[in-house]
C-alpha cells in the first residue's frame, strides 16, 4: 500500500527530476510560449515536495498530504500550469477518500483523477496541443491496462509510453489553447512545454510506481 510517507517520496522524486529538465522546459517554452515553463513547474514541485515533505507523515493520511500539494503548487506559480496540477492534485486527494493507506487500485485511480481535472480546469480537448495531450492518453492506459489485470508498475509503463507519445504527436498540432494559440500555424514543428513536462513526472510516477 501507499502511505504519507510514500508520498513524501514520490513528491521528492517528480521535484528532482522537474528540477533536472527546468532549463530544457524553459526553452521549450521560449519557443512557443513566454519561456517560464521550467521555472514555473520547478517552483511548483519544490514547494510541493517541501511542504508534504514537512509533514508528519504517521499523522497525516494521504488526502491532505495530496491537498497540502496542491496549495503549495499554486501559492508558488503564477504561470497557467499552477492552477492546473493545484487541481490535479486536490483531485488526487478527493480519489484517496481519507483512507489511511492506499491500495495500488486507490493509487491508479488518483493519477486517472489528475488527468481529468486537469482537463476540466483548463477545459483543453486532445488535440491542443496542451497538458492534456500527454495526460490524457497516459489516464487512458493505465486504466485500460489495470482492467486487463496488469500489475501497477505495468500501468505506470503503459501510461508513461502514451504520454510519450501523447507529448510528441503535440509537435504537428497548433493550439486551441493557452499563449501558443496565438501564433497559429507557426506553433507546428514545437512539441508543446505543458506536455514534455508531464511526461517527465508520469516518468517519476513511474518509477516511483516499481
Ligand atoms: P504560462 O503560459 O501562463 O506561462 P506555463 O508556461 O507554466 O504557463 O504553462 C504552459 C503550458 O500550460 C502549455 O504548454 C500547456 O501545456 C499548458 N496549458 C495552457 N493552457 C492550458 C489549458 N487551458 N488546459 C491545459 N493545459 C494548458
Ligand atoms: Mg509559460
Ligand atoms: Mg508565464
Amino acid at each position: 500500500t501507499i502511505t504519507t510517507k510514500d508520498l513524501q517520496h514520490l513528491f521528492a522524486l517528480i521535484a528532482e527530476d522537474i528540477a533536472k529538465n527546468r532549463d530544457h522546459l524553459c526553452e521549450l517554452d521560449g519557443v512557443i510560449g513566454d519561456g517560464d515553463h521550467g521555472l514555473a513547474m520547478d517552483a511548483g514541485c519544490q514547494a510541493a515536495a517541501k511542504a508534504v515533505g514537512e509533514l508528519d507523515a504517521a499523522q497525516t493520511a494521504p488526502t491532505p498530504a495530496f491537498n497540502v500539494a496542491a496549495k503549495a503548487f499554486l501559492n508558488a506559480v503564477g504561470a497557467s500550469s499552477g492552477p492546473l496540477y493545484a487541481t490535479a492534485f486536490m483531485r488526487a486527494g478527493a480519489a484517496a477518500r481519507d483512507k489511511q493507506a492506499l491500495t495500488d487500485d486507490d493509487f491508479l485511480r488518483a493519477f486517472a483523477a489528475m488527468a481529468q481535472g486537469i482537463q476540466e480546469r483548463g477545459k483543453a480537448e486532445l488535440g491542443e496541443k496542451t497538458m492534456v495531450d500527454a495526460w490524457r492518453p497516459a489516464a487512458d492506459a493505465a486504466l485500460d491496462s489495470w482492467r486487463s489485470g496488469s500489475s501497477m508498475a505495468e500501468c505506470f509503463d503503459a501510461a508513461l509510453q502514451a504520454a510519450r507519445d501523447g507529448c510528441e504527436a503535440t509537435s504537428g498540432m497548433t493550439a486551441g489553447k493557452g499563449r501558443a494559440s496565438r501564433l497559429g500555424h507557426r506553433a507546428i514543428g514545437h512539441i508543446d512545454p505543458g506536455a514534455a513536462s508531464a511526461v517527465i513526472m508520469i516518468a517519476a510516477m513511474a518509477k516511483f510506481a516499481q
